[in-house]
């Protein structure tokens, strides 16, 4: 697929580029909202409002019917090691060979799943049946417009319909094979279109929850309160919320401190105070990132390790968190 192709999703039919404070050709409000007024596309806009339900929903619900369980990755602010925690929750939910897993990067402006799973420079193969993913192992596939890019370090500059147009195609287009058991959906930091578009295609398909990710500095707290509300306005069940760089052990004295300092107490502290369940912590390794930057899976290597170990604490917790969920909804 030319890269090209992609670039051109859903601004084919429009006059001028739409302006800042666009709120999207596809979206219920196109051409009748302030910003409308005096764009060159309004009349374009305002004749494609939606006349019934969107076909492209059924044709999403269809192409996710495959997956049992799909889990948004979500942090309030950047830099708290979301793409990580994802890269290592897909490594070790597929360390069991029998459990099928597909990691989705929706960081459109900053992807970066592929370099962490080990698929930098591959691309997307089209067939008559969808995108393929990028298999990284047997059972553990990845997609990512870093696969569409000309150029690995081109920026990635879309306005919100651009974005929501690449995020509805992934969804209706990328093929997950049979079965897929676990989806994880990496999105970019805060609350923006890319959670709003994501969350309003997979609706119909249901998505399990979200997990979020935080570090243990009141300054990353503030913005996970920002993103917990979302999630609660949006109706996305918490999945739990897991404490990222909780503390440093080091490799080689095996020695704790603490980097950064829970100095409100910390992500549990938030969980009690706000009812969501806690995950658990996973201190800082210096191994991960250099096992991120090689595309390696860390529990190769270090399956011993005390962040090993809190990752496979996390991951049991989040799958107990998700069967109790399941049995809820079939009482
Ligand atoms: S929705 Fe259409 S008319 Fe409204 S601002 Fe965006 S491009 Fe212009």
């Amino acid at each position: 697929m030319a890269p090209s192709q992609v670039q051109d999703i859903s601004n084919t039919q429009l006059e001028a580029p739409e302006p800042e404070h666009c709120p999207g050709p596809e979206s219920e409000s196109a051409g009748k909202e302030d910003a409308c007024q005096g764009c060159p596309n309004q009349n374009i806009c305002a004749s494609q409002l939606p006349q019934g339900p969107d076909p492209d929903m059924s044709l999403i619900h269809q192409r996710l019917s495959v997956i049992d369980h799909k889990i948004l990755v979500l942090s309030g602010k950047g830099g708290v090691g979301k793409s990580t925690f994802t890269s290592m929750l897909a490594w070790a939910i597929a360390a069991d060979e029998d459990i099928e897993v597909g990691a989705m990067d929706l960081d459109i402006c900053g992807p970066s799943l592929p370099l962490m799973l080990g698929a930098n420079g591959e691309t997307v193969h089209q067939s008559n049946s969808g995108w393929s993913p990028v298999y990284v192992a047997d059972n553990l596939g990845v997609i990512s417009i870093s696969f569409m890019l000309p150029d690995p370090d081109s920026a990635v500059i879309w306005r919100g319909a651009k974005k929501n147009g690449l995020i509805k195609q992934f969804l209706k287009d990328v093929t997950w094979g049979e079965h897929l058991d676990y989806l994880l959906v990496d999105t970019p930091p805060g609350t923006s279109d890319e959670h709003l578009s994501v969350t309003n295609y997979m609706k119909e398909a249901g998505i399990d929850g979200a997990l979020i990710v935080t570090t243990p500095q009141e300054v990353s707290l503030l913005d996970v309160r920002k993103e917990i509300d979302f999630c609660r306005k949006a109706n996305i069940r918490i999945l739990g919320l897991v404490e990222n760089m909780s503390g440093f052990v080091c490799p080689n004295c095996k020695g704790e401190s603490f980097i950064f300092k829970p100095t409100t107490g910390g992500g549990r502290k938030l969980c009690e105070e706000l009812g969501i369940p806690f995950l658990g912590s996973v201190p800082l390794d210096p191994r991960i990132a250099k096992a991120c930057d090689s595309g390696e899976c860390f529990f190769n290597d270090y399956a011993d390790s005390p962040a090993a170990t809190a990752i496979l604490d996390v991951v049991d917790a989040l799958r107990d968190n998700i069967e109790v969920n399941m049995k809820k909804l079939s009482i």
